[in-house]
């Protein structure tokens, strides 16, 4: 698409007061001619079973009357609705559904796939493939080796890595269980936990394991609780099982994850924060080290790339190079890393739109390649209608999940996803609208990539205008993304007091038609060190536990426009005026 300034947004969004009406209505046109014509040739011969004499009947008009008004009455409500089209939605992380990702998911729910299987997803089991093969492409995944699926969110996807990692751990420690059981040998569970699928296969044909033996020897295949007590009685210690180490800057689907796969909360540890709210990597050491020291292995590290309060991006590349440290020393940990929300912005690194990264997100950002495994939501910043999550890993043998058969599937198999997924029946709609989105714009740093660095660039804007346009305007920084939040407070002053107005003017705009903005709290707990250097900026006074913010988040596309800007801009300070008064 050409490079005219403001003509790719122009060109992939229908644009908040329906410009492109006319050639999109032509679109749909085009594709329910298209899937009337089919229907008609296909099978031709056939009887219709609505001749026209039952169509022209009172009763079937009737019908079709009442129709016709129950769907008016249903769109008449749907006006009522958030407009979360309007560059005036700044609150959460949905705004304006892209051209290509509607066009794509229309045309595929017309034809109604299921991906779970090939019998009823012919053409677009293949779309899947080739979506994901786009996607491990953007987050510089090889895709000759990447595999993955289309989930319906970023909780399902953290939840797929969960019970990968969970399958591989199994699977070494009953490996390790069988072999000191055979040999009488003393049984190291940590190390064996953290073999890795090469060193595995290479160990269980070294020792003759069988897939029987090692279903035999399974915690999650048997009985969790006697497979506990061979564990205790191989190594001479109490088995207490792997610990899950997740950021406090998490999302909380990995709390409910963790409760899921019936990890205790006590198996949830939370990796500390540095002062710039993101993970801290002294942190992440010592709580390795400490749950190794407590004979209880790493079941997974998480790593979030742009969190959902306020867009922060974890040293992903540090992360790799203490994982890395682990792993030469024979300890192969788990890293998943949860870019729900960031994952997108990979489609900006390696050209010109990456110059608005900064340094620090740019190599987290290139790092997520290094990754075992990778949640996206194409549903947030890819601008796909819900419900579309995607789930990555780097290579095929990470895929394995639910067979003690085969760890490496094989890909010119045609294996069905139903074994693969925690979903069954799966929509083809949101994989089609990755794949006309990457067909067209491209998820590269001229595309998509181009249309990332927009956003960033609006927030950067926001905060300038914000900061000059108010006074007690508090920005939270770094910003490593899109989100903007920000507290109002007078200098030197205590946060219980800037909470409650921030909460105030929070709770104003929420009353306020004119934009729609989002609020967080972040606690003392999580993010402390964040919390003091962000009062340091004013002087301000630790007096309670959570710092309120107002948070925006920039993915309206239509943000970079200088008209859009100077319109809503004032619009916006004049509001915040009024709200603060
Ligand atoms: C949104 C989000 C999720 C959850 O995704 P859903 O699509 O809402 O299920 C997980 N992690 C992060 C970082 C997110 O921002």
């Amino acid at each position: 698409m050409s490079k005219v300034s403001g003509c790719l947004e122009g060109v992939s969004f229908l644009g908040p007061k329906s410009e492109n009406a006319n050639w999109l209505r032509s679109e749909f046109d085009r594709v329910l001619d298209q899937w009337f014509d089919w229907r008609r040739a296909l099978f031709s011969e056939d009887p219709s079973p609505i001749p026209e004499s039952i169509r022209l009947t009172p009763d079937f008009l009737a019908g079709q009357d009442m129709l016709s008004q129950k769907v008016r009455e249903l769109s008449d409500m749907m006006t009522g609705e958030v407009p979360k089209y309007t560059p005036r939605y700044i609150g959460h992380m949905v705004s304006e559904l892209s051209v290509p990702a509607l066009l794509g998911h229309f045309v595929t729910l017309l034809h109604n796939p299921n991906n779970t299987s090939r019998d009823v997803a012919r053409v677009s089991g293949r779309v899947e493939d080739e979506a994901i093969s786009m996607l491990a492409a953007m987050i510089g995944f090889d895709p000759a080796r990447a595999q993955g699926h289309f989930t319906s969110g970023g909780t399902i996807a953290n939840f797929e890595s969960v019970w990968r990692a969970r399958y591989r751990m199994d699977h070494s420690l009953a490996l390790g269980l069988c072999i000191a059981e055979k040999t009488g040998e003393p049984f190291d569970p940590v190390s064996f936990a953290h073999l890795g699928w090469e060193a595995h296969t290479a160990l269980a044909a070294t020792h003759n394991i069988t897939d029987a033996e090692l279903r035999e020897a399974s915690g999650v295949l048997g009985n969790p609780f006697r497979i506990a007590a061979r564990i205790t009685r191989a190594s001479g210690r109490e088995w207490n099982g792997p610990v899950l180490l997740v950021p406090g800057n998490k999302h909380f689907s990995w709390q409910k994850a963790a409760n899921v796969f019936g990890l205790g909360e006590e198996a949830f540890w939370t990796i500390g924060l540095d002062r710039n709210g993101r993970l801290s990597l002294a942190s992440l050491r010592e709580a390795i080290e400490r749950a190794f020291a407590a004979g209880r292995p790493v079941l997974a590290v998480v790593t979030v790339a742009g969190t959902t309060e306020a867009g922060e991006i974890d040293p992903v590349d540090g992360v790799c190079d203490v994982l890395d440290a682990w792993r030469d020393a024979g300890r192969d940990i788990w890293h998943h890393v949860d870019a729900a929300w960031g994952g997108f912005l990979c489609s900006m690194l390696g050209g010109d739109a990456g110059r608005v990264l900064s340094e620090h997100a740019g190599r987290a950002l290139k790092a997520i390649r290094r990754a075992n495994s990778v949640t996206l939501d194409p549903h947030k910043l890819g601008y796909v209608p819900y419900a579309c999550g995607a789930f990555l890993v780097r290579d095929q043998a990470s895929y394995a999940n639910s067979t003690f058969a085969a760890p490496y599937i094989d890909r010119s198999a045609p294996n069905d996803r139903w074994m693969m997924t925690l979903e069954g029946s799966r929509s083809g709609s949101g994989a089609a609208a990755v794949w006309l989105t990457g067909k067209t714009l491209t998820f590269g740093p001229q595309g998509f990539g181009d249309i990332m660095a927009g956003t960033l660039d609006s927030r950067a804007y926001f905060e300038q205008a914000l900061v000059s346009g108010c006074r007690l305007v508090r920005i939270l920084e770094p910003a490593d993304s899109n989100i903007l939040c920000f507290s109002l407070a007078k200098q030197g002053e205590g946060l219980a007091a800037s909470n409650a107005r921030t909460r105030r003017v929070f709770e104003a705009f929420v009353g306020d038609p004119e934009f729609s903005v989002s609020r967080t709290e972040l606690s003392v707990a999580n993010y402390g060190a964040l919390i003091d250097s962000h009062l340091d900026r004013y002087g301000g006074q630790a007096d309670c536990q959570s710092l309120v913010l107002i948070r925006c988040v920039f993915m309206n596309p239509f943000w970079r426009n200088p008209q859009v800007r100077s319109a809503l801009m004032p619009r916006f300070l004049d509001r915040l005026e009024t709200h603060m008064n």
